[in-house]
C-alpha cells in the first residue's frame, strides 16, 4: 500500500484518490494493520503531498554505509553502523524549497525506513515487520561545518531548516518485488550524480532495525536514513555544491520522486 500525509493527516493513496484515515501520522503508523477505510475517497495533487511523518520523535541516520562512498570519503568500511541524527526540526516535504546557508551544502540521496509499531531489541529475523514503508529522503549536509573540527561532527551539520526532505510517499514493504533490492538515483539539474541500490548496503535494513534497537527503543514514525552511495558533491574532483536556483531531483523505484529547489 502507498500512504501520503495531506495537511497533517495520514492518508492511503490508489489510482490518484486519498483516503483519509482520521489519524495523524504517528497515530496511524503505530496501527498500520488495523487502519479503517470507511470514508470517501478524494482526488489530490501530488504536490500537495507533505512528508510522510512531518514530526518524528527520532531521526537516525547512517554514515558510510555504501563501500564506494565509505573508500571516496577516504575511511574504510566500517566494522559497526555508524549511527548519528538528523534533528527532527530538519524535517520537510518532499518538493520544498530550501534556504542554503552559508559555507559547502552538499546532496546525499538516501532510501528512508519508516518505523512502524516499533519496539525494543528487535531481532534481525523480525526487523522488516518492524518497518512501515520506505521513503525517499535526502541528507543534505553542509561540509564545512561537518568538517571543521577534529573528529567531524554530522548531526548539527545536517540539521539546517529543510535539510531532511523526506516523501512523496510511504510504500510498504510488500509493494516492491524484492524489498532487499531497489534502485535509485539523484540528479543535479539534469545531471546523474548519484545512483545505487539497497542491496547494495554494508548495514541492510533488517541489521540497523536490529543494531538501533538494541539501544533506543523504536518509535511509530521514526525514520531510519539508510546512508547515501558514491557520488556527493565535495568528493568530487574538483568538488560541488549546491547553488541557489539548482533543482536536485531524488528518486526511488517503486515510490517516487522528491525535488528540492535551492535559494
Ligand atoms: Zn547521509
Amino acid at each position: 500500500m502507498r500512504f501520503g500525509t495531506l495537511d497533517g493527516r495520514f492518508v492511503a493513496l490508489r489510482d490518484g484518490l486519498a483516503v483519509d484515515t482520521g489519524l495523524d501520522p504517528l497515530s496511524a503508523l503505530a496501527r498500520l494493520d488495523s487502519l479503517g477505510a470507511s470514508l470517501p475517497p478524494f482526488p489530490y495533487e501530488e504536490s500537495s503531498l507533505g512528508a510522510p511523518v512531518p514530526h518524528p520523535r527520532q531521526v537516525f541516520a547512517v554514515a558510510l554505509n555504501y563501500r564506494p562512498h565509505a573508500a571516496e570519503a577516504g575511511y574504510r568500511p566500517p566494522a559497526d553502523p555508524l549511527i548519528f541524527t538528523k534533528f527532527p526540526s530538519c524535517i520537510t516535504g518532499p518538493f520544498a524549497e530550501v534556504t542554503l546557508p552559508p559555507g559547502r551544502p552538499d546532496w546525499e540521496i538516501e532510501v528512508v525506513a519508516v518505523i512502524g509499531a516499533g519496539g525494543f531489541a528487535i531481532p534481525r529475523s523480525q526487523a522488516w515487520d518492524a518497518v512501515a514503508g520506505l521513503t525517499v529522503g535526502q541528507d543534505l549536509s553542509e561540509r564545512e561545518l561537518q568538517t571543521r573540527g577534529t573528529p567531524p561532527q554530522f548531526s548539527l551539520a545536517k540539521s539546517f531548516p529543510g535539510f531532511g526532505p523526506t516523501g512523496p510517499v510511504l510504500v510498504t514493504p510488500d509493494e516492491f518485488p524484492d524489498r532487499d533490492d531497489i534502485a535509485f538515483t539523484c540528479h543535479l539539474g539534469d545531471e546523474l550524480v548519484q545512483h545505487g541500490r539497497t542491496s547494495e548496503m554494508i548495514f541492510p535494513i533488517p541489521e540497523l532495525v536490529a543494531r538501533i534497537s538494541a539501544v533506543c527503543p523504536l518509535l511509530p514514525g521514526d525514520l531510519i536514513f539508510t546512508g547515501t552511495p558514491a557520488g556527493v558533491g565535495n568528493r568530487r574532483t574538483p568538488p560541488r555544491y549546491l547553488r541557489p536556483g539548482e533543482v536536485l531531483t531524488s528518486r526511488v523505484e517503486g515510490i517516487g520522486e522528491i525535488r528540492q529547489t535551492f535559494r
